[in-house]
């Protein structure tokens, strides 16, 4: 599933390619799942308006839209779900199975919405868009612990909750706790302000990190040109169980903490 790393990949690499281009004409597929706005709403927001910019809005792409002559502008909101890519396309190629939705551009070349598991959402609004949770590349030290020091949930289920955080997925949380040196199972609100501090920046410099390596090539993701265009981000305990600890070399232990399978180091991490 993609985090917020591979989102903001993706709506980086949409904002270098579509921004400014024009949408003439949309096709939408028959499969009503992908579809959380009515279809009709998601034709006559999107035709005829300009790009904008795109950006990622916790682990949302938001396409800014700018209509000539409306003084309101849309958004178009895309989530991508277990397996959802957003590609952009010369028309002659192919349509690939699972498209659920193609926007014709003015520039000729098309973006295409293809999902196989149909766990992505497509959505146009015409207010402004806000995620859930807080930003966690922008958040402060002092709002981050203000936020997480309400809650009594494992820290592990609590950095997946994304009504606190937006966009932190389990790669990131595994790899921040590793980091921050906090065992995912401790109650939140018994972390010292000091492991909150540890936490608030281990998050940013994972987040940051993994941004700039492209994100994670874990899943089958692939980023907007529909290229395999993720270099891996260093793991340092998801999905090294049994592995030796980078750190001490003790080998990497894996849990269930909310439902997930949580990794981390039993010495470095307390
Ligand atoms: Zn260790």
């Amino acid at each position: 599933m993609p985090e917020l790393p591979e989102v903001e990949t993706v709506a980086n690499g949409l904002q270098k390619r579509v921004a400014g281009d024009r949408i003439d004409s949309v096709w939408l597929g028959n499969k009503p799942e992908p579809l959380k706005s009515r279809p009709a709403d998601i034709v006559r927001t999107l035709e005829g308006a300009k790009i904008e910019s795109v950006r990622r809005v916790g682990k949302h792409i938001v396409f800014d839209l700018h209509r000539n002559g409306a003084a309101a502008s849309g958004q178009w909101i895309v989530h991508l779900g277990m397996t959802g890519r957003m590609l952009v396309a010369d028309p002659a190629l192919e349509i690939p199975k699972h498209t659920h939705l193609v926007a014709r551009l003015a520039s000729g070349r098309e973006l295409r919405f293809v999902d196989p598991r149909r766990f992505g959402r497509l959505e146009v609004r015409h207010g402004r868009f806000r995620g859930p949770g807080a930003e966690p590349l922008s958040i402060n030290p002092e709002d981050f612990a203000r936020l997480f020091h309400r809650s009594k949930a494992p820290i592990k289920a609590a950095l997946l909750n994304q009504r606190l955080l937006a966009g932190v997925g389990n790669i990131y949380a595994d790899e921040s706790l590793f980091r921050a040196g906090v065992r995912p199972r401790r109650r939140t609100h018994l972390l010292t302000r000091d492991e909150l501090k540890k936490l608030h920046a281990a998050v940013q410099q994972v987040l940051r990190e993994a941004i700039a390596a492209g994100g994670s090539s874990v899943s089958d993701y692939v980023d907007a040109d529909g290229e395999k265009g993720f270099s891996q981000f260093q793991h340092r305990a998801y999905g090294r169980e049994g592995q030796p600890c980078l750190v001490c070399k003790t080998p990497i232990k894996k849990i269930v903490v909310a439902g997930r399978g949580t990794h981390y180091c039993p010495r470095c991490q307390r």
